[in-house]
């Protein structure tokens, strides 16, 4: 249906319904027959920094700070931004979270302001030519003004009126005023109602709507009176619609007056239509005509628990608590304060908190009038629900949906949709509170969408960032390759024509061919320097021991003289075993080391079979290691007879002194351990004695000393007489050791 032809019937006066709805008991009579009151100014105000939709302004009060009535307490710096002022004069005591008229009673920043009782305007500037002035002058004057919508939205007004400034063709004042208990907008419209029409002039000049229509439910009489006395009945009439809740809701009120259903997910200026409170309209009003911003609003103040309900005037920022007792409530035990109405409202946390801009009624019933919700059963599918929905949803669905976080399918079922009138939950008989888990899920539909926001912004971002880099990459290879180019064309300008590239390939190859032939030579000269330095080492190590075996020889043949000291006898045999040893050693090498056979040494008295002169190191190496094992045998064989007695020349100490046998005694362990001692200082002798013998393979004379054997002692049973034996044989071995070294060592000089 064309606008026009549904403006031809809105002109008849003709009306629509909408589905669903309900029909609850109103209450309105207890406070819309009371005339409207003036609350005193309480002791402290709160006033939250966001009372709208949108976000707070920027604070421009400090604590301390004397501000007079009206004063702007933020500024706003975006279109969403909604200013607060000073609802009275006074003292900015500070700037902190208080709790706010919210279900979940969180806190949010306040500020908080110690009235002064003064009551002191700031300077004033009313718009009285306003229809001088361009209307978004007016749109900034109720800017400035920190209007938003009084009915419950909390929408900007601006920023309504701004949008639909060309392309409204229907303004329509809300005073339906729907909800049962409350009754500000009815009281206001009876007792302002030349102000409210003065304030839809300034709005008809805003907008230049076709026709306004102000409508009102038909339980408000007096008021429908009231507005009809300020109106000219022809481009502003009052529109008297059925009493149903929920009629006064904006979609629903649209759809009563124009027939015309909002499209889902779209505002009603979509259909050419801006609906504004009637407590917003007198606001508007205010802001222009009297230069006062939105300090207060009319408040209905209801229920059973009050000795007398009715509406006032109240400053926002007042705390409810002050307010309840001005209008002398009688709480009951968990007496419950319910901010909005029956239907919308919702249960304060607790009494102190402030009035706001879209506190429209505080209710405090007793508990026969407003029982606490009943036990909540499962539903039962009845469909009743359904039914009252004045959206058409189906609630019930929309409920399982919910409580089972199926989110998509809440949103297929067009929760976004949902009023939160409460309507299915008024009828639901199984007492299911339907608009709480709505609002949960509505609340976690915004997270998600947020958070889904937040990310796609972080994708983005990051797609941004991904693409400029690889621009940037690709930009820098451009510059390379450009500039590898113009290198490459002078060089080969340079080169008389030849290709830079294939020239320094070239190079590269023939620096490579020439470390490969230098590697190769390396290795070979490395190669015959190692087996020269062995062949030098060899040799050297052979002049070294044959110097050493002359030396050696030269040093015992000059200092070997008889001695009587077994030491010196011992040091001198070593040195032969050594001389001789050393004298094998060079026997190998006879052609390059054999410089000195005057001297031989005891060994060399037994030489080992000579090997010829050979160029051959390793041959001379082994013939010499065979002289050294010969020499060593022939000295081991030498020692052999002087240690077992195998050789008569030589006799062992043992054989030569016997030790003493001990006689035969009255005391057997003395003569034991006696001829013992005996026993082991003869074989002590006998190994001393062995010592030159060992390495002499020369025959040797025996000593006479040697050559005396011990005389054996007779047997005797005096132990006395055995020791004396064992005594005379110890000192006999002592000089027979003595004895023999001296004659190994004469042979040695003599040789
Ligand atoms: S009214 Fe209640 S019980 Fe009936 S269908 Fe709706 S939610 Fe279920
Ligand atoms: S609260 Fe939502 S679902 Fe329930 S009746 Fe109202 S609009 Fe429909």
């Amino acid at each position: 249906m064309s606008l026009s032809r549904v403006m031809d019937k809105i002109l008849k006066g003709r009306l629509w319904d909408f589905h669903g709805g309900i029909h609850p008991a109103e209450h309105k009579l207890e406070s819309s027959q009371v005339p409207l009151v003036e609350v005193a100014l309480p002791p402290l105000m709160v006033l939250p920094l966001k009372q709208h939709i949108g976000s707070s302004a920027e604070v421009i009060v400090r604590p301390g700070e004397r501000v007079l009535t009206g004063q702007p307490l933020t500024r706003p710096e975006s279109r969403m931004q909604v200013p607060i002022h000073a609802p009275t004069s006074g003292t900015i005591q500070s700037i902190e979270p208080h709790t706010v008229a919210h279900p979940s009673g969180l806190s949010e920043p306040c500020i908080h302001l110690i009235p002064d009782g003064l009551d002191e305007w700031r300077p004033r500037e009313p718009l009285a030519e306003y229809a001088q002035l361009p209307p978004l002058e007016l749109v900034k004057r109720i800017h400035e003004s920190g209007i938003a919508g009084l009915g419950g939205a909390g929408f900007p007004t601006d920023v309504k009126l701004a949008t639909g400034r060309e392309k409204v063709e229907i303004l329509i004042i809300n005073g339906a005023e729907c909800e049962p208990y409350i009754t500000c907008d009815d009281r206001l419209m009876q007792e302002e109602a030349h102000r409210i029409a003065e304030g839809i002039a300034v709005l008809r000049h805003i907008l230049k709507p076709r026709l306004v229509l102000i409508a009102i439910e038909d339980n408000k009489p007096e008021a429908i009176a009231a507005m009809r006395q300020v109106v000219d009945g022809d481009s502003v009439q009052v529109r008297v619609i059925p009493t149903k809740y929920p009629s006064g809701a904006a979609r629903q009120l649209i759809e009563i007056l124009t027939g015309r259903q909002v499209p889902s997910g779209k505002r009603s200026l979509s259909l050419g239509v801006i609906m504004l409170n009637v407590g917003t309209v007198f606001a508007v009003r205010q802001a222009v005509l009297e230069d006062e911003p939105l300090i207060r609003r009319v408040v209905t103040l209801t229920g059973e628990r009050f000795a007398k309900p009715g509406n006032a005037w109240v400053r926002i920022g007042t705390s409810v608590r002050w307010l309840l007792g001005q209008f002398e409530l009688k709480p009951e035990p968990r007496q419950r304060i319910i901010m909005g109405g029956p239907m919308m409202g919702f249960t304060l946390p607790h009494a102190d908190v402030p009035v706001v801009k879209i506190t429209n009624c505080l209710m405090a019933p007793s508990e026969q009038e407003l029982p606490p919700a009943e036990e909540e059963r499962n539903c039962i599918r009845c469909g009743q629900c359904a039914d009252a929905c004045p959206v058409s949803l189906l609630p019930q669905q929309l409920y399982w949906y919910s409580k089972s976080a199926e989110h998509d399918k809440a949103r297929e079922y067009h929760i976004d949709d949902c009023i939160e009138c409460g309507a299915c939950a008024w009828v639901c008989p199984s007492n299911i509170p339907l608009v709480q888990y709505y609002r949960e899920e509505k609340a976690e539909l915004y997270r998600l969408d947020l958070e889904s926001e937040q990310a796609e912004r972080a994708r983005q971002r990051f797609e941004a960032k991904k693409q400029r880099l690889e621009q940037e990459r690709q930009e820098r290879e451009a510059r390379h390759l450009q500039a590898s180019s113009a290198r490459r064309e002078q060089m080969t300008q340079q080169a008389g024509g030849a290709d830079p590239i294939a020239a320094a390939l070239a190079r590269v190859k023939a620096r490579q061919a020439e470390l490969t032939t230098e590697t190769a030579t390396d290795a070979a000269d490395i190669s015959a320097q190692r087996a020269a330095r062995k062949q030098q080492a060899i040799a050297a190590q052979a002049a070294r021991q044959a110097a050493s075996t002359d030396t050696v020889t030269t040093t015992v043949q000059t200092n070997a003289e008889p001695s009587a000291d077994p030491r010196q006898v011992a040091v001198a045999a070593a040195i032969a075993r050594a001389k001789a040893r050393k004298a094998a050693n060079a026997a190998t090498q006879p052609a390059e080391h054999s410089a000195a056979p005057a001297v031989p040494s005891a060994e060399t008295a037994a030489p080992a079979p000579q090997p010829a002169a050979s160029d051959d190191p390793r041959k001379a190496a082994v013939a010499a290691a065979i002289a050294r094992a010969k020499a060593r045998k022939a000295a081991d064989t030498a020692t052999q007879p002087a240690e077992h007695s195998a050789a008569p020349a030589v006799p062992s100490a043992e054989t030569a002194a016997p030790a003493p046998q001990p006689a035969a005694s009255d005391d057997p362990r003395k003569a034991a351990v006696a001829a013992a001692i005996a026993r082991a200082k003869a074989r002590k002798a006998a190994d001393t004695a062995t010592q030159p013998a060992e390495h002499s393979v020369a025959p040797v004379d025996p000593s006479a000393e040697t050559a005396a054997p011990a005389p054996k002692p007779a047997a005797s049973d005096d132990p006395r007489k055995a020791a004396v034996a064992a005594a005379i044989a110890r000192a006999k071995a002592r000089k027979a050791q003595q004895g023999s070294a001296t004659p190994t060592s004469t042979a040695e000089s003599e040789e």
